[in-house]
């Protein structure tokens, strides 16, 4: 049982918390259990190219079973704690990205889907963090961009390709 508002979350036992570090995610907490997006989570932070700009703002990465919306695969969302005095720097400590990441339809995606959705995510917080939310108005896409130019391209193609896109206008 877990609390979709505050996030918080009632640990099973033998449930594991670990702390990732990588190039691109300097610390954060990983609530994963399931070893297979453990690893693939490993495997996808591992391809980001280190380009001296880490996401300093993700806290925390977890898997969920489902969301409240349908058809949710991933969500990042970007908690900016506003200061008495008005700060707007949203590199300001107090702002963070928290990713979740939801098993019920991740488990119907092969491996290289899965770690396209990854990569995506962390696209999301690190475009919040280093261009800002409100610079972008195509913000898929500008993820999208971002997770294909760290070399995401073959995992984008097999997410397309085992996803079928919502259409703007029904079919005729
Ligand atoms: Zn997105």
């Amino acid at each position: 049982m877990d609390c979709e508002d505050c996030g918080s979350l009632l640990r099973a036992p033998g449930t594991s918390s670990n702390a990732v570090h990588s190039s691109i995610v300097p610390i954060a907490e990983v609530r994963i259990d399931d070893l297979r997006y453990l690893r693939l989570l490993m495997n996808t932070l591992s391809m980001i190219p280190n380009s001296g700009r880490p996401i300093q703002s993700l806290t925390t990465i977890k898997l969920r079973k489902k969301g409240s919306l349908p058809g949710l695969v991933g969500l990042t969302r970007y908690q900016m704690q506003e200061y008495r005095t008005g700060g707007r720097n949203r590199d300001a400590p107090s702002s963070r990205h928290i990713i979740t990441f939801y098993s019920s339809l991740l488990e119907q995606l092969s491996d290289d889907s899965v770690k396209a959705v990854m990569a995506h995510e962390l696209a999301h917080a690190w475009l919040n963090e280093h261009i800002g939310p409100e610079a972008s108005i195509r913000r898929e896409e500008d993820a999208d961009i971002l997770a294909e130019m760290w070399g995401f391209g073959k995992e984008l193609a097999a997410l397309a390709e085992e996803t079928e896109p919502i259409s703007a206008t029904p079919p005729h």
